[in-house]
């Protein structure tokens, strides 16, 4: 909710509503905020099994109002919307996985309708993401080891699950879109969402027609065989060989003669192509999670 530039009371509000909806349910649930990802240990960045010792997400009240600037200042120091929409999700998706860690599932499901796993693909595909399509959108993602992601619901389209959900009357919370500054051009993920709706109403297959393209797809290659092939923010295996490394480093050595002791440069090396583009617009160094530096000079060092 900060990050999407809501109220204290909205906050709570759409969290008192999703408490409701989730109790509802019966099954046990835990509530997380995005702030407890600047406190994710370095262990989240490799696969699992993880060794217990870790330090576990302590604290169950809501989080304190500097987390939540510090949080607030880790997006504004971002310099496009589609960074910001890659580095929420990426945040999101770490939370995740370590709350299934530390409750002890080894199975996560995802709710993305075929809708969303369409605008995914080519979302993507344009993000340069190619080599992980099918890890990404597949039903089956098992790139973290110990907790593999599921997504059962990406057969249903967008429209049929909200048919479903009106005449059961299931209630839903909406999330209101990241807010953009007036200059800034939309994120790619939100030009791929607008084209291909708007194309899917005049022709209707259009979305599972991307669809069953993407189920055609092989994971294999994203799988890395050892921990320096894995890229450092997405996990998958490293998509570029050295000689590549050089065509995104010019820009980014510009950048180190003003941060200097804690280089750009050196986390080039540990990224896949996709995860470059987007790390180059992340803002300096200094403005990242601690877990993810933490991580970074660990194998820097290496
Ligand atoms: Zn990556």
């Amino acid at each position: 909710g900060a990050v999407r530039g809501q109220s204290l009371a909205q906050r709570d509000q759409s969290l008192a509503c999703m408490e409701t909806l989730l109790q509802a349910t019966g099954f046990p649930y835990y509530l997380m905020h995005l702030e407890q990802a600047l406190e994710l240990p370095a262990s989240i960045l490799r696969p699992g099994p993880v060794a217990s010792s870790e330090p576990s997400l302590s604290y169950k009240e809501a989080p304190a109002a500097a987390l939540t600037q510090e949080l607030l200042k880790l997006f504004e120091a971002v310099e496009t919307p589609t960074a910001k929409e890659e580095l929420l999700q990426m945040l999101r998706m770490h939370l995740i996985l370590q709350t299934a860690r530390n409750k002890g599932y080894t199975k996560v499901m995802t709710g993305e309708s075929c809708t969303r796993v369409a605008i995914k693909l080519l979302t993507n595909l344009a993000l340069g993401r190619g080599a992980f399509l099918a890890i990404d959108t597949g039903f089956k993602d098992d790139r973290h080891g110990d907790v593999v992601v599921v997504r059962p619901m990406r057969e249903y389209m967008a429209k049929e699950i909200a048919f479903y959900n009106h005449f059961f009357n299931v209630p839903t919370v909406i999330a209101p879109p990241l807010p953009t500054k007036r200059r800034d051009k939309s994120s790619i993920h939100h030009v791929v969402e607008r084209f291909l709706l708007g194309l899917q109403e005049d022709f209707p297959s259009t979305i599972s027609t991307i669809y069953r393209t993407g189920e055609k797809l092989s994971s294999d290659r994203a799988k890395a065989t050892c921990e320096s092939q894995r890229c450092l923010l997405c996990l998958c295996a490293l998509d570029l060989d050295g000689e590549d490394e050089l065509a995104l480093e010019p820009t980014l050595i510009m950048d180190d003669f003003f941060h200097g002791s804690e280089p750009k440069s050196a986390y080039i090396p540990l990224l896949c192509y996709s995860c470059r583009l987007t790390f180059k617009e992340l803002g300096p160094v200094t403005m990242l999670p601690p877990y993810v530096r933490a991580e970074a000079q660990c194998r820097i060092h290496r």
